[in-house]
């Protein structure tokens, strides 16, 4: 088999990359963009490309991550998040678990089912909460095709149709103090994510979180591996499934503000702040 150019896949990758932009116009000229990164390749890639289109946009570009508290894991990811801001000359503001809900997630995962359910619901709504007080016009992730494909899989097996209007590129702004979310890695497969990473040789955390084995979507996204390496194209074929089943039927639920807290939630108490509750 023929190398791989490196020149010729990062320009093919960045043009993928465009056609998402465009079509889906992720982002206008002049606007702050919040980059959410966890060291991992697939935000750390999100990083380079944003950074990539900033001359020609004009964006004014930050970065967060989370500190989860996953011992043993999330330092490399934090570490290699440091690395790569500084390389770029992006600032990268730091936040916690410990510091926002006063626990570590290693402190509160065996309370859960799957620790995936109570790490994304604070890790989100610790995003959010500090990209609005940034001023952030967008939050962009690292979601990249086979995340989403997984998503959906999972809502759909879950029968959770409220979960579906937030599936596909950019989420619309349903709420004044909820960020829109684009995805800039939605068509790029995780493959070609890591890839990206060996070919250009970028520090990147390749390791698996410890939590991730128990969680259905591991089980999804080992089911959806073997299926793609018996007929490729399938990953992509769920996803414009998705896309033409369920664009013309896109209704956002309405927010409320929580209560408690503040922020933006479909219930009068929001999920991070019920959690909160049970943990005491
Ligand atoms: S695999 Fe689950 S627990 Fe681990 S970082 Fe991801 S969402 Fe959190
Ligand atoms: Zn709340």
């Amino acid at each position: 088999m023929e190398p791989l150019n490196r020149e010729r896949f990062n320009q093919n990758l960045k043009m993928r990359v465009r056609k998402v932009i465009e079509n889906y116009q992720l982002f206008k000229e002049e606007e702050t963009i919040a980059v959410a990164i966890s060291g991992g390749k697939d935000s750390v890639l999100t990083l380079h490309l944003l950074n990539d289109f900033k001359e020609e946009f004009n964006l004014h570009l930050l970065a967060i991550s989370i500190d989860e508290g996953i011992s043993g894991y999330r330092e490399k990811g934090l570490k290699i998040a440091r690395e790569n801001t500084d390389k770029l000359g992006i600032e990268l503001v730091e936040k916690s678990f410990s510091a926002e809900i006063n626990r570590k997630l290693d402190q509160i995962a065996h309370l859960y089912k799957s620790s995936c359910i109570p790490c994304g619901i604070f890790r989100r709504y610790i995003l959010n909460k500090t990209a609005y007080q940034l001023g952030a016009d967008k939050l962009a992730t690292g979601h990249n095709l086979d995340d989403e494909v997984q998503s959906f899989l999972m809502s759909f097996a879950r029968a959770d149709f409220r979960r579906f209007p937030k599936f596909g590129p950019k989420l619309q702004q349903i709420h004044p103090k909820l960020i829109p979310r684009i995805k800039p890695l939605w068509n790029i497969s995780e493959k070609d994510v890591g890839t990206w990473a060996v070919l250009n040789d970028i520090s990147v955390h390749f390791g698996d979180c410890p939590y991730a084995q128990k969680s259905l979507r591991s089980k999804i996204k080992n089911y959806l591996n073997i299926m793609e390496e018996d007929h490729p194209g399938t990953k992509m074929n769920i996803l414009e499934s998705f896309r033409k089943s369920f664009q013309s039927s896109e209704k956002m639920v309405k927010l409320l503000e929580c209560d408690r807290c503040g922020e933006p939630s479909s219930l009068n108490i929001c999920k991070a702040c019920q959690m909160r509750e049970e943990m005491g």
